[in-house]
């Protein structure tokens, strides 16, 4: 696991400024939400977390390792990083098993060990019961566990999770939100979490981010930045 540190974080697209000099640390373990109104810059920061694409200036750093800079990007693959997108994209001609062990096919892990992740992560959200079947047979509830599993069984440093409840019925949100707090602190993995939804980051986050037009307008606790008018 490691920390996020960013600084002066700045990416334009064009003549357009997307964001305007970001600067977080997200310490060790913690759960942050990126909070904001469509167009703030949550997906623009998560992007350049997940290193598809150059800051403008500024920096990304987890714990003493450079992502991100200007001068180039450690490549997604190699910054210990695992994402979850609104649209969860499980596979439909593979089974749970299969769609949560894709990401480990590629890695040259005994067989041995490629099983005890893959059983572990299907614990993890509770998905052992339900291993042998397809994507059809599953709640939307059920898919997003399978693809937040996906994310875990690599055992990544950190997990950014973009707007992951957003195609859930309201019923099914309020559950997901308890499931990735149960499963945050049953692995402490730092995470970035978007959301345009405060009551989602109120449950699920240790520290939220408020952005606005590029910028990080509040920092600190759920309590802190929502008790304040
Ligand atoms: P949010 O996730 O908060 O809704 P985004 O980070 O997706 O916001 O977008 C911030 C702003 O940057 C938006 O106005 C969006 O249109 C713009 N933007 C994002 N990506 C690009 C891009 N690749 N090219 C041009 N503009 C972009
Ligand atoms: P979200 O719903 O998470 O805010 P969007 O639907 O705004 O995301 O954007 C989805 C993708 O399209 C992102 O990768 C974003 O960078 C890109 N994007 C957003 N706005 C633009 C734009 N004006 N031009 C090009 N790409 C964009």
């Amino acid at each position: 696991m490691s920390g996020i540190r960013i600084t002066n974080l700045r990416k334009t697209f064009g003549n357009y400024t997307a964001l305007r000099g970001i600067d977080l640390q997200v310490p060790n373990g913690t759960l942050l939400a990126l909070l904001g109104p469509s167009g703030c810059g949550k997906s623009t920061t998560l992007q350049l977390l997940a290193g598809f694409e150059a800051p403008t200036e500024g920096e990304i750093w987890a714990d003493d390792v450079l992502l991100s800079s200007p001068r180039g990007v450690l490549p997604p693959e190699k910054r210990g990083i695992s994402l979850v997108f609104q649209n969860y994209a499980v596979w439909p001609h593979k089974t749970v098993a299969e769609n949560v062990a894709f990401g480990l096919t590629i890695r040259r892990l005994p067989k041995a060990e490629l099983t005890e992740r893959l059983d572990r992560a299907l614990r993890t959200v509770r998905l052992e019961s339900l291993r042998d079947r397809y994507p059809s047979e599953l709640s939307g509830g059920q898919q997003q566990r399978v693809a937040l599993a996906r994310a875990l069984v690599v055992e990544p440093a950190i997990l950014l999770l973009d707007e992951p409840l957003s195609n859930l019925d309201a019923h099914l949100r309020e559950e997901m939100r308890f499931e990735i707090r149960q499963v945050h602190d049953l692995l402490g993995i730092t995470t970035v979490y978007v959301t345009h939804d405060q009551s989602e980051a109120l449950v699920t986050a240790d520290r939220v981010a408020v952005m606005k037009s590029g910028a990080v307008q509040q920092f600190g606790s759920p309590e802190d930045v929502f008790e304040r008018p």
